[in-house]
C-alpha cells in the first residue's frame, strides 16, 4: 500500500470545503485500505521565505489584511495552521515520492499563489516550493485542474528546474512561458478525444524534460456536475484520466506525487471523486 500525507491539522472552515474535504477523503481512504497516512510534522517558515514575498508570508502569518485574505478565504490561526501543515506535507510527499515512486498529499497543490501573493484560494504555491527544496532535481507539474495553472506558471520564470502542463477549461489568467505550456479543452465542445491528446502532448514533454519528479495535480473541477464542470466529462472519464497518468509514471519508473486539486460539489459527490483517485493509483502501485 502506499503513502498519502495527512493530518487532522488540514481541516480548516472555509466557504467553498475545499479544506474541509480534505478530512473526508483522508478517512474513506483509510477505510478502503487505500493507502497509508504519514504525519508530515512542521514546515519552517523561513523555506516559505524563499519562495514566496517575505512581505506576503509574513502578513498572512500574522493574519494582517488584505495580504492575509488574497486567497479569498477568510484568515483564521486554524487556516494559517492548515495551511502550513499542508506545505509541510508537499515536502514530506516529494521525499517519499523519491524514495518510494509514489505518495500523495492529501490537499492542494496551490497552484494559483504567485510570488507576490495567493489568490483563487491558494495560500502559497506548494508546487512551486517542492522545485524550490530540490533544485537540483526537475520538476514537472502536471496540472489537470480545471482553471489553468497560472501561478505554477508564472513560478517556471524563477525556478530553472519547474515545468509545467496545465489541461484548462477555464484559462484563470494562465499564460505560458518558456518551461510553462497550457492546453485549453472547451468545456461544452471539447471531447475526452481532445483531452487525451492534450495528457499524450504532456507525456512527451515529461520524458523530454528527463523529469526527476512528477507532480499530479488531479482536479476534480473538470467533473460535468461541477459548477466549473465541462459536459463532456463524466466520473468515468475522469477516472480513465487518473489511470493514464499513474499507467505512465509507473511505466517510465518517473518517481510521482499527486495531489486532490479543486472541486466545488457537494462533500459526498466529491469526496468519491477524489478517492476515485487513489483506485485509480492503487491499480499501479
Ligand atoms: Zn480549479
Amino acid at each position: 500500500m502506499f503513502k498519502a500525507c495527512y493530518s487532522q491539522r488540514y481541516f480548516s472552515v472555509t466557504h467553498t470545503n475545499s479544506m474541509e474535504k480534505l478530512q473526508y477523503v483522508a478517512q474513506v481512504v483509510v477505510e478502503q485500505s487505500l493507502a497509508q497516512l504519514v504525519d508530515p510534522g512542521d514546515i519552517d517558515p523561513a523555506i516559505l521565505r524563499t519562495l514566496h514575498d517575505p512581505n506576503y508570508v509574513d502578513a498572512f502569518l500574522q493574519g494582517k489584511k488584505p495580504l492575509a485574505e488574497m486567497s479569498s478565504f477568510k484568515w483564521s490561526e486554524q487556516l494559517r495552521d492548515a495551511v502550513l501543515a499542508i506545505q509541510a506535507g508537499q515536502l514530506k510527499a516529494a521525499k517519499i515520492a523519491f524514495n518510494e515512486g509514489v505518495c500523495a498529499n492529501i490537499a492542494q497543490g496551490f497552484h494559483h499563489a504567485v510570488y507576490e501573493y495567493g489568490g483563487g484560494f491558494c495560500t502559497f504555491n506548494g508546487l512551486a516550493l517542492v522545485a524550490q527544496q530540490y533544485p537540483d532535481k526537475k520538476i514537472f507539474i502536471l496540472d489537470c485542474d480545471q482553471h489553468g495553472g497560472n501561478g505554477t506558471a508564472e513560478f517556471t520564470t524563477r525556478l530553472p528546474n519547474l515545468f509545467n502542463f496545465t489541461i484548462f477549461g477555464l484559462r484563470y489568467g494562465c499564460r505560458d512561458f518558456e518551461r510553462s505550456i497550457g492546453r485549453y479543452i472547451s468545456r461544452s465542445d471539447g471531447t475526452f478525444a481532445k483531452y487525451e491528446q492534450a495528457l499524450y502532448e504532456a507525456f512527451e514533454q515529461i520524458l523530454l524534460q528527463k523529469t526527476d519528479l512528477l507532480i499530479y495535480q488531479a482536479g476534480m473541477d473538470c467533473h460535468l456536475a461541477d459548477p466549473f464542470g465541462s459536459t463532456w466529462f463524466d466520473s468515468m472519464a475522469l477516472y480513465r484520466r487518473d489511470c493514464m497518468v499513474f499507467e505512465f509514471a509507473r511505466k517510465h519508473r518517473i518517481p510521482m506525487m499527486f495531489v486532490l486539486a479543486g472541486g466545488y460539489q457537494t462533500l459526498p459527490e466529491l469526496v468519491k471523486l477524489h478517492v476515485s483517485t487513489f483506485r485509480a493509483a492503487g491499480q499501479f502501485y
